[in-house]
């Protein structure tokens, strides 16, 4: 019999309505499993691990990342799969994260929560429970169906990378417009088998848990002026992840060129990603996106914004020298960019 280890780090899934205050407050995994007798009837062992401090996931941060991937090494043996409950505003981060920590990842490790608690009447966290686990000890000829660090929601699966929260209010939260859904759930569950990433075999898995969690963000905009751009890549940080328009470009103002040239001179690493949520980065297809290319700004390809920042984290934690981490945001790790 298959063995899931679940494990709870707080959510919309398990709050409850104060009676008082009418604000969503966690509640204890008990609680959880007192709304769900179904789990009862799946047909595997199911562990849960609670973290000390439930917590909105606005809270969350890449203290409690390295504790999650402690938590999955250290239960790697015993269990098939992981189902980590985990509310939805930064579940997309936190997901980016463990995939780049997790390498060689030879089980499921599947995010879930919900928009609804599970006490609630029309509640969709029930399904999004019970599919995360049933995907989580899925399995063909004695091989994990999904070895990914996935994030199941609304009938979808998506790789966590690929995935970011577009819908605060509907049960559709995730969308992974630049690579398609791994698993869909309806009368069957059905696998894009031909999507989904395995291991090399014999390859063990290996944990990353430093990560440097200083990366500046420049997000252009229009009329965006010195003293801002200024600021940003003159802080302290050794990466910065800018958002530019379209397929990667920026305004070609003399000033703002030469603010970028010095900061990479400086030792920095800029990384250029798009605002757009489809498509990819082509650097140097405009003039507004060649001089960057010359001066050695990375490019961030179809990267989500959740991806590239986790990314330049674990890269800074694991290369000093600017030109590998450059080198190795614009390479895919694990499927998290479409290198054109
Ligand atoms: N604020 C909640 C959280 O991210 C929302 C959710 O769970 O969906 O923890």
């Amino acid at each position: 019999m298959s063995q899931i280890l679940i494990i709870y780090t707080g959510g919309t899934i398990g709050m409850m309505s104060d009676p008082v205050t009418k604000v969503l407050k966690p509640i204890n995994f008990e609680q959880i499993m007192d709304n769900v007798p179904e789990l009862e009837k799946l047909n595997c062992r199911i562990k849960v691990h609670s973290f000390d401090e439930i917590i909105d996931s606005s809270n969350m941060n890449p203290a409690i990342w390295s504790d999650l991937a402690g938590l999955i090494e250290s239960n790697y043996h015993d269990n098939d799969g992981f189902v980590i409950l985990h509310g939805s505003d930064t579940m997309a981060y936190t997901a980016s994260a463990l995939s780049f920590m997790l390498e060689n990842l030879g089980k499921p490790v599947i995010f879930t929560g919900s928009q609804l608690p599970i006490s609630a009447i029309r509640t969709d966290a029930k399904e999004n429970l019970m599919t995360a686990i049933e995907i989580a000890k899925a399995k063909k000829n004695d091989r994990a169906r999904v070895p990914e660090v996935c994030i199941y929601f609304d009938y979808k699966l998506f790789r966590g990378n690929r995935a970011f929260k577009y819908n605060s209010s509907k049960f559709e939260a995730f969308r992974s417009p630049n690579y398609p859904i791994l698993a869909e759930s309806g009368v069957h569950l059905k696998f894009s088998v031909n999507d989904i990433r395995h291991p090399q075999d014999g390859e063990n898995l290996i944990i990353h848990n430093n990560l440097i969690s200083d990366v500046g963000v420049l997000k252009l905009y229009p009329g965006i002026g010195t003293k801002v751009v200024e600021a940003i890549l003159n802080a302290d940080v050794r990466g910065v992840v800018m958002e530019t328009f379209g397929a990667g470009n920026t305004t070609t103002d003399a000033w703002f060129i030469s603010l970028l040239e010095k900061a990479i001179k400086d030792g920095k690493v800029i990384v250029d990603i798009s605002q757009c949520k489809v498509g990819t980065v082509e650097l140097g297809r405009y003039e507004t996106s060649k001089q960057l290319k010359d001066m050695g700004v990375a490019n961030g390809y179809d990267m989500t914004f959740e991806s590239a920042v986790t990314k330049m984290m674990y890269l800074l934690g694991k290369f000093d020298d600017p030109a590998l981490v450059k080198h190795y945001m614009e390479t895919d790790l694990r499927g998290e960019i479409t290198v054109s």
